[in-house]
């Protein structure tokens, strides 16, 4: 017995096209709400319906709760996927689905709640035996000398966060005593500005780690599994360029024993659906940094090497139906590389939206495109830039990254800039072929191209 048979998307963009194609396979109605600067846009043509639920600006549209409802009441759908970015992480968003008798393709809105704070996430993974950055997982105090004896328990450098952060925003790393309080204040103000709550929370902060994180997929009836690691440590002010799976170098006893932690806390959380554990990754140990609770951009090429179709698997998992597989049945093969591409100048990355006058996507074996762009499209200026995934797989990361360099020479893309001359010059260099670059790698090698080196590598 299935609970829905007809899934809202509220969501745009290739995550929404994404979606809409889970559903198709699985014989489920879709319907697309959009706003009005999506109206005619091309993934609407595949959802069965399409709605038009508010203005251009996300807060009117895709951040719009009442009008999701709303849409979803309409349409008369029985459940909603928020896929990544927007609501997908609002436990308010959550709890309005399900109040209104629908299913949220997601966790609950308590778990979400839970990992949205940053100490709470924290403390339950310290609880579930989950390797944490060290710092006490509480926030910080008011009084300047007890935070200054943190610190120096901490040992400096040390990073002040903000519990309710998010987006690469409201931390500082702190280097010395003097520049404690100063730190303080700025990102206790920028916190409360910008997520509502000004406190904050502090813990050593790792000077050249890189991005290793575990996807999980949790059922309702007590499965829970671990779909092994990918590698996101190519990264531009915080944003992932370039993402892997599995993550080269690293010991496969130490990934197994992190990952069964991730499912340990899965279950000692009583999470469901698809979630993703972020860690930094440094002298061959992890530290968790916070969950996600949703899919993620990257997810790709987790499915390249699993043959998991994780977005199928998060609808089967909100019908109420048990994973298809056991741990013993998760066996990845080859290696998958993810490239983001954007709509903005591959030099000063500054956004390019406009018309798509042209349009070639690459091919062949082992190459996957998550795109909703065609030729004629017009990409808003609204919304986030990303236009398309080039997602390459190889029986080596050799092959893969062969593979990857090629199909980005075959991508051709007129009438708008994209990073695609980035991500080919980042298959070509040095450091990321001997892989295991860490989270600084991308950013040293742009300032040295800035400053006219030759070859970044
Ligand atoms: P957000 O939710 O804003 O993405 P995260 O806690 O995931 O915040 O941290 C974002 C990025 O900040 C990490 O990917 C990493 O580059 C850096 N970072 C966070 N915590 C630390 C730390 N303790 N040491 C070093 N870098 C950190």
């Amino acid at each position: 017995m299935t609970r829905f048979d007809t899934v809202l998307v509220a969501n745009r963009g290739e995550v929404a096209l994404r979606i809409i194609r889970a559903c198709r396979e699985l014989g489920l109605r879709s319907v697309a709400a959009h706003s009005a600067a999506d109206r005619g846009a091309p993934w609407l043509a595949l959802a069965d319906e399409a709605i038009c639920i508010g203005a251009a600006p996300s807060r009117d549209s895709y951040l719009n709760i009442p009008a999701l409802l709303l849409a979803a009441e309409a349409c008369k759908a029985g459940a909603v996927h928020p896929g990544y970015g927007f609501l997908s992480e609002n436990a308010s968003f959550a709890q309005a689905v399900e109040d209104a008798g629908l299913v949220f393709i997601g966790p609950t809105a308590e778990s979400i709640r839970t990992m949205g704070d940053k100490i709470a996430a924290k403390r339950a993974m310290i609880e579930a035996g989950v390797p944490c950055v060290p710092g006490p997982d509480q926030p910080l105090p008011e009084d300047a000398a007890e935070i200054e004896r943190i610190a120096t328990q901490i040992g400096y450098p040390v990073i002040v966060k903000a519990v309710g952060g998010g987006g690469g925003r409201g931390m500082r790393i702190v280097r010395s005593p003097e520049a404690l309080a100063e730190a303080i204040a700025v990102t206790r103000t920028e916190a409360g500005r910008a997520f509502g709550r000004a406190d904050l929370y502090m813990e050593r902060f790792l000077e050249a780690p890189r991005h290793v994180e575990i996807q999980v997929l949790c059922d309702t009836h007590g499965n829970a599994v671990s779909l092994g690691e990918r590698d996101c440590s190519m990264q531009r002010r915080h944003q992932k360029v370039v993402e892997e799976a599995p993550a080269p170098g690293i010991s496969p006893r130490v990934l197994r024993d992190v990952a069964e932690r991730c499912v340990a806390a899965c279950r000692h959380i009583g999470y469901r659906g698809a979630g993703t554990f972020e860690f930094l990754y440094e002298d061959g140990a992890f530290y968790f940094i916070e969950m996600n609770t949703r899919v993620q951009v990257e997810h790709p090429v987790t499915e390249m090497v699993t043959g998991i179709d994780i977005v199928r698997e998060q609808i089967r998992i909100a019908q109420g139906e048990t994973l298809g597989f056991t741990q013993a049945n998760i066996a990845p093969r080859g290696h998958a590389i993810e490239c983001r591409i954007n709509a903005e100048d591959p030099f000063s990355f500054t956004p390019s939206p406009g018309r798509i006058m042209a349009l070639s996507l690459p091919g062949g074996p082992g190459l996957r495109v998550d795109t909703h762009i065609t030729t004629g499209y017009t990409v808003p200026s609204q919304y986030d830039s990303l236009i398309a995934k080039v997602i390459a797989h190889g029986a080596t990361r050799e092959q893969a990254i062969a593979r990857m360099a090629s199909a980005l020479t075959e991508l051709r893309v007129e009438g708008i800039a994209t990073n695609a001359p980035l991500c080919a010059a980042i298959m070509q260099d040095a450091r990321f072929r001997a892989g295991g670059a860490d989270i600084h790698h991308l950013e040293r090698w742009l300032a040295r191209r800035a400053a006219g080196g030759a070859d970044a590598g």
